[in-house]
């Protein structure tokens, strides 16, 4: 899906953004100083999903939390820090807590052991000064059978600098050999050829995955190939074809859309096909149409139907503004029609006619590696120009191109290690210990890291 600048969503989304990094822009440590850091005072509360304890803190600490079992509890170590708050008076009734004690530990380190009824999962986080509160560490003692939901919004989380996926369909293959011209000339080998070139260009890309529809000399079905694009999240699907006309005269390069016409057809179709709900990912949100009334699933198809064909019209633009330059355009605008490989709602498609292998310049260019090579390269430059502009908010381009924060939190799920969380993030696994003092590479699940982004 392509959020565009200046939306409602983009605005809506760079807010959340902005109120998510706000507590971790800046990482000062207090500890630093030297200065023990006061907690001044202790807040618990309960709520059906969990235990929260709160440290206001008069300035950043570092913290780690453990289980030990016989009898069951939570050590909470805070290193440089002194209590200044009683803990007597938190009101435990309701919590898995029984009680709450604190030592002293290497004369400076603070340690605080709650002894507890069942065996919670503890998750911990500091937050920095906002509003009326100061920087504060936060326990959350969830049930086992809680933490399922927390692990999923920290998966979201973690796929907040995801890679543009471009799905790259070279039409026709196998049996279908497309337009033929003289001499042999398929259009099924120059469009391929082509395909693999811009595969090769993106891949090489930061911030960019491409899915090849197809990779080599066999027949995709026309609603096969938007299905697997569509299942693949892929945020642009661009086909690749090489025309023929009845006269030789017929030439030059044209890019094409969806059709309003063709569009409005569609959405009647896959209203009517309730199948096509569970897995149409409407406009906003990735809301699943399956379970919405009639109405408002026509609303959020066109919605989604109507950004899809503004973002494939835009991006056909600049694919247009980039191929003239290596070869002659058949039209100079963005041509519209009813394509199935266009009809994805949810994913801005375009097809790309590179030229007619029946005009003999045209064949006799396009049959070259040079020109397939240059025809690949205008279409990498038009895409890419696009997606500076347009980046996906969440995706690693929209960090790169609109400067989000320097800093931005990773909370550990099952099956992270750090070595791929560095590679995720391209930063070095050094530098994330370092940041993150880390003596070695040992994560816990719940953990969080700062992960420098500059
Ligand atoms: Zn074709």
């Amino acid at each position: 899906m392509i959020y565009r600048p200046g939306s409602k969503q983009f605005r809506l989304l760079a807010l959340i953004s902005v109120l998510i990094y706000l507590p971790f822009a800046t990482a000062v440590d207090a500890a630093e100083t030297g200065q023990q850091v006061s907690i001044n005072s202790v807040r618990i509360r309960q709520s059906p999903e969990r235990t929260r304890l709160v440290f206001d803190l008069g300035g950043f600490v570092e913290h780690s939390v453990f289980l030990l079992d016989n009898p069951l509890r939570l050590v909470i170590d805070i290193r440089n820090a002194r209590l200044v708050a009683s803990l007597g008076e938190l009101k435990l009734s309701d919590t898995p807590v029984t009680d709450l004690r604190s030592a002293v530990r290497n004369r400076q380190d603070l340690r605080v052991v709650l002894d507890l009824t069942a065996r919670i999962k503890p998750r911990s986080f500091v937050l920095k000064p906002i509003l009326q509160y100061g920087d504060r560490l936060v326990i959350d003692l969830y049930a086992p059978d809680r933490l399922v939901t927390t692990v999923r919004q920290a998966d979201r989380i973690s796929r907040q600098m995801k890679d543009v996926i471009i799905a790259i369909d070279a039409g026709h293959g196998g049996d279908d050999p497309g337009a033929v011209g003289k001499g042999r000339i398929f259009e099924k080998d120059i469009v391929l050829a082509i395909a693999r070139h811009l595969e090769m260009l993106l891949e090489k890309e930061p911030g960019y995955k491409t899915l090849m529809i197809r990779s080599n000399d066999y027949y995709v079905g026309l609603r096969k190939r938007t299905r697997i694009a569509r299942r693949s999240k892929a945020d642009l699907f661009i086909s690749i074809h090489a025309d023929a006309f009845m006269t030789a005269e017929a030439r030059g390069a044209s890019v094409y859309a969806i059709s309003q016409k063709g569009a409005t057809s569609e959405q009647a179709q896959y209203l009517a096909e309730r199948e096509n709900r569970a897995d149409l990912i409407g406009g906003v949100d990735s809301v699943s149409l399956d379970d919405k009334d009639d109405l408002l699933a026509g609303v959020l198809l066109d919605m989604s139907m109507t950004n899809s064909l503004n973002a494939a019209l835009e991006v056909g633009g600049e694919v247009l503004k980039s191929i003239r330059t290596v070869t002659k355009l058949h039209k100079k605008e963005v041509e519209q029609a009813a394509f199935a490989v266009l009809k994805s709602p949810d994913v801005p498609s375009i097809l790309i006619e590179t030229g007619y292998v029946s005009n003999p310049k045209d064949a006799a260019a396009l049959k070259t590696k040079a020109h397939q090579k240059k025809l690949a390269r205008a279409i990498y430059q038009g895409v890419t120009r696009y997606m500076e502009k347009n980046s996906p908010p969440g995706s690693f381009l929209a960090w790169k191109n609109h400067g989000q924060p320097n800093v931005v939190k990773y909370t550990i799920v099952r099956g992270d290690t750090l070595s791929a969380i560095a590679q995720k993030y391209r930063v070095s696994a050094d530098r994330l210990r370092k940041i993150n003092q880390l003596r070695n590479d040992v994560i816990r699940i719940g953990q969080v890291l700062q992960i420098p982004t500059s």
